[in-house]
């Protein structure tokens, strides 16, 4: 092959030229430390407001010990699909313990959470059917509707009345119809109506599947969720979530009636055609369920910190949060990395989020269970100065 000055490419760098101009530019930042509520990121030690793991749990030791023991029993890799050669007892066992935890007939494990939205939702509709979907709705959900080729109609974030509309005018143009929506909202942190968004879908003869990815440790007495929660239990539900965020491991779950989860294993391809979740990742997620259920002061110690980060901080420019997100809103993606920056100077990681992800600029801050009274004084303290 002779160098050419051919390049179909080209076009990359003037996209990424657009992306700096914008200030939507992102890079990845490394963490050189176990995960927890002081990390070092790039050399510094600095307080941790930007991580999933709720619950601190992606750093105990006793979940390090179960990974370490799945992998020494059964291996690193699962080795084939689990309908081939990659299912073992430890899969068995987490969903039988995420059913009981989400009080579901029956379970079933993914490789991630993203897979577990892209499956679930293009093996329940098609052409026919229609999705209502909340226009806040997280990535995995808006491009498992997009693969399903079923009619997508946005409704206005967490209004019903433009739900219950939306359904009037189009729903009895299609077969089956699907609501979806984060339960708790990944970049805003608040809840969704979930109750009235029930009522509707029996209303309109709706299925309804829930994304309980932040929810999932966080909310109801027990942690099992926004269901939970709003003591929903008894309505015929789709729970999907991950294991990669309160349970601190890695992978996706769908929670549900027996006959879903059976239908899941034979129609959903991005777990029908995709590697079993690994031993290591499994046990771990496993452990995390029991000492969650077990340990329900962990879930206490983590609201006690949200109420207080909440009163503290009511000042600001707060958006409306009921969870562990807790967002405050700023004028321009520059303001938001500026402010992210100043935080990062007087020790505190708190990320500047700001469009394609969301609408509008912000700091996103995430509380933990393990965030000592000292970590939470000093973020006021930055915010304060
Ligand atoms: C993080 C997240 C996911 C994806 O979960 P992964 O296991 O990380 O792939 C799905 N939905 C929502 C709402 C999320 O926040």
């Amino acid at each position: 092959m002779h160098i050419s000055s051919f390049n179909p490419y080209g076009w990359l760098q003037k996209s990424l030229g657009t992306i700096h101009r914008a200030n939507w530019y992102r890079q990845v930042k490394t963490v050189n430390s176990l995960p927890g509520a002081v990390i070092e990121l790039e050399g510094r030690k600095l307080v941790n407001f930007a991580s999933n793991d709720y619950l601190g749990l992606a750093g105990d030791e006793r979940i390090i010990s179960a990974a370490i023991k799945a992998i020494e029993t059964y291996g690193t890799g699962s080795t084939g699909s689990r309908l081939l050669s990659g299912h073992r007892e430890l899969h068995h066992n987490l969903e039988t313990a995420i059913a009981n935890w989400k009080d579901t007939e029956a379970a079933l494990v993914f490789s991630s959470g993203y897979l577990a939205n892209l499956g679930t939702i293009t093996a329940l509709v098609g052409q026919k059917d229609l999705i209502l979907s909340d226009q806040y709705n997280h990535s995995s959900l808006k491009n498992g509707a997009n693969l399903s080729n079923a009619k997508i109609i946005e409704y206005l974030h967490c209004n019903i009345a433009d739900l219950r509309k939306k359904l009037h005018q189009n729903r009895n143009q299609y077969r089956r119809c699907l609501i979806i929506t984060d339960t708790v909202f990944s970049m805003d942190g608040d809840i969704c109506p979930l109750p009235e968004l029930l009522s509707v879908a029996e209303e309109f003869n709706c299925m309804t599947l829930v994304d309980e990815a932040h929810a999932t440790g966080v909310l109801g007495d027990t942690g099992a969720g926004c269901v939970e929660y709003f003591h929903c239990n008894n309505y015929p539900l789709i729970q999907i979530g991950t294991l990669s965020k309160a349970l601190g491991s890695l992978g996706g779950y769908v929670a549900g009636s027996r006959e879903l989860i059976d239908f899941l294993k034979n129609r959903a391809a991005t777990w029908i055609y995709t590697t079993g979740l690994s031993p290591g990742d499994t046990a771990a997620a496993l452990k995390a369920v029991e000492i969650i259920r077990k340990e329900p002061e962990r879930i206490k110690r983590l609201w006690q910190n949200i109420n207080y980060l909440l009163e503290k901080l009511s000042s600001k420019n707060l958006l409306p949060s009921k969870s562990s997100i807790i967002c405050l809103g700023l004028d321009s993606p520059q303001a938001a990395l500026n402010q992210s920056e100043t935080l990062q100077q007087a020790g505190i990681f708190a990320p500047a989020i700001r469009p394609p992800t969301v609408p509008t600029s912000r700091i996103r801050l995430s509380v933990m269970a393990t965030h000592t009274k000292a970590h939470l004084a000093q973020l006021v303290q930055a915010f304060a100065n």
